[in-house]
């Protein structure tokens, strides 16, 4: 008596196959699973036992083998239990799997009543089984959305166990389940206009997002930089399907997909006292980091100077590389992570430099400075002020701009930026390196000359100056015009303030 169904095993975002084998034989009652599980695939024991027969089957006193092959793979997770219970009733022969073995994938953790309960990474299981050319998938209801984006296979969704084996008894009678088309068009995002005044801080997030450039505000408390961060998404283009689909797989092995896909870009707002892994990812049950989870969008950094050094440190490669690399026990894995980073800062520990009040030492607000100095300050390009915005000039101010005109005019750069770059490996202004700036920003020569006499003037590194020509470039992408400019390196240079205030001495 013996049976075999296909399942699937989740590795970072990836599906892999797994083959769920039964033996029964007579001997001493017991079930064992081999085929290196994890403890938690070794509890479905348990819980298949349970749900079979509370389901109302019978389970003979036999001797049950469960192996999960291929055997040199670790598996983890709970989406074994369903497959192990319908291999187990096939063995037993209250159904006959053998047809189905090439034709579905099977995946579900089961409750002790038998009752189908949502598992995570259901999505890249079932664009594993679509490129392995499955016809279907069987699986949790709770999973079905985040399932059916995926064309070209059918999706099966059940609640009870006793629904599987009757559907695998008498095939024909259900329909696969479909969603209607991704709709990415669903644009709640907060809107730019809501903020008042702050022009020439909206200005600066224009180019920031048209060129794709890291950014970092500083301000006083209560100067609106979280308000203006959280605006940000809804001011990048729309994601498209490709990138919904690469979002929502992340979300979906993180186990915080609502039913619904991910439609709009991601914004991860961690405290600063998150740990390495909850930002990177990792720990003992894989879970993708903050990193991950704002990949196609933007991670915000609140209050920058307050996480610690190593923890800004570890943000190193997913700024560098758009991915990060995870290292398990036995094998690595690499999560995407390609997201817009945006911190904010108070001007010193107080929060009032500048806006009278502060008590800090000139020593306090310079080691407070120093802290977000260094490798990652190096990976933005933009640094700007947000000031406190005077009362009368929120009440003065009408024909604010909302976040569709403002997008429009990305759009454009953005479009420049893939023509320039279309046999490049890069995407955006921001990715270019020396080679890339020589080539492409070509800087008229009253232009240069203000470059070279404020290099002079404020000591800026050759980092820094590289710097300011990306961005130049960006500003005059958005005017649409192919040399840079006078007026374009001097508003470029005015966004490195914290180049300028240590100079200030400070
Ligand atoms: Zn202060």
């Amino acid at each position: 008596m013996y049976s075999k169904v296909s399942c699937a095993n989740v590795i970072g975002v990836d599906g892999f196959l797994v083959d769920v084998e039964v033996d029964l034989s007579n001997g001493i009652p017991s079930v064992v699973i081999v085929g290196l599980a994890e403890t938690s695939v070794k509890e479905a024991r348990e819980r298949v036992i349970s749900a079979i027969r509370n389901s109302g089957f019978n389970l003979p006193s036999k001797k049950i083998r469960i192996n999960l092959a291929p055997a040199d793979m670790r598996k983890e997770g709970s989406l074994f239990d369903l497959p192990i219970a319908i291999g187990i009733l096939s063995a037993l022969g209250y159904i006959d799997y053998t047809e189905f073995y090439k034709k579905y994938v099977i995946i579900g953790e089961l409750s002790l009543d038998g009752k189908l309960r949502k598992v995570k990474g259901a999505l890249s299981v079932c664009l594993m089984a679509k490129e392995l050319n499955y016809e279907g998938i069987i699986l949790p209801f709770a999973n079905r959305q985040e399932a059916s984006i995926v064309d070209g296979i059918k999706i099966y969704p059940f609640e009870h166990l006793n629904e599987v084996v009757e559907f695998l008894r008498n095939e024909k009678r259900k329909e696969p389940f479909v969603i209607d088309s991704i709709e990415n068009s669903a644009q709640d995002e907060l809107d730019i206009s809501d903020i008042r005044g702050q022009w020439a801080v909206k200005r600066a997030i224009e180019i920031a997002v048209a060129g794709r450039h890291n950014l970092l505000m500083l301000g006083p408390p209560g100067s609106g930089k979280t308000m203006i961060a959280k605006r940000i998404p809804g001011l990048l283009p729309p994601l498209t399907k490709e990138e919904a689909l690469e979002t929502t797989k992340i979300y979906s092995i993180a186990g915080l997909l609502n039913g619904d896909i991910i439609r709009k870009r991601p914004f991860r707002n961690p405290h600063h006292s998150i740990s390495d892994i909850g930002l990177i990812g990792g720990g003992t049950n894989f879970q993708p980091g903050e990193v991950s989870l704002a990949h196609n969008g933007v991670l915000f950094l609140d209050e920058l100077p307050e996480f610690s050094r190593r923890t800004l440190e570890v943000l190193r490669q997913p700024l560098e590389d758009g991915f990060v690399i995870i290292s398990r026990a036995n094998y690595k894995v690499k999560i995407p992570s390609k997201f817009m980073l945006v911190c904010a800062m108070n001007p010193c520990p107080c929060g009032y430099f500048g806006y009278g009040n502060c008590k800090c030492t000139t020593n306090q607000i310079r080691q407070y400075r120093n802290k977000v100095s260094g490798p990652l300050l190096d990976r933005i390009d933009i640094h700007i002020e947000v000031p406190q915005v005077p009362y009368e000039n929120l009440r003065q101010e009408n024909n604010r701009e909302n976040s569709i005109i403002v997008r429009e005019r990305i759009l454009r750069a953005i479009e420049i930026q893939n023509m320039r770059f279309k046999d490049t490996n890069i995407k955006y202004n921001n990715q270019m390196d020396e080679k890339n700036i020589s080539k492409f920003c070509k800087i008229n020569p009253k232009a240069e000359e203000l470059l070279m006499n404020a290099s002079r003037k404020f000591n800026f590194s050759a980092r820094a100056i590289h710097k300011i020509i990306k961005v130049s470039r960006t500003i005059a992408d958005l005017e649409g015009v192919d040399e840079i400019k006078l007026e374009h390196i001097a508003e470029s240079i005015s966004y490195r303030i914290l180049d300028k205030l240590n100079y200030d001495g400070i």
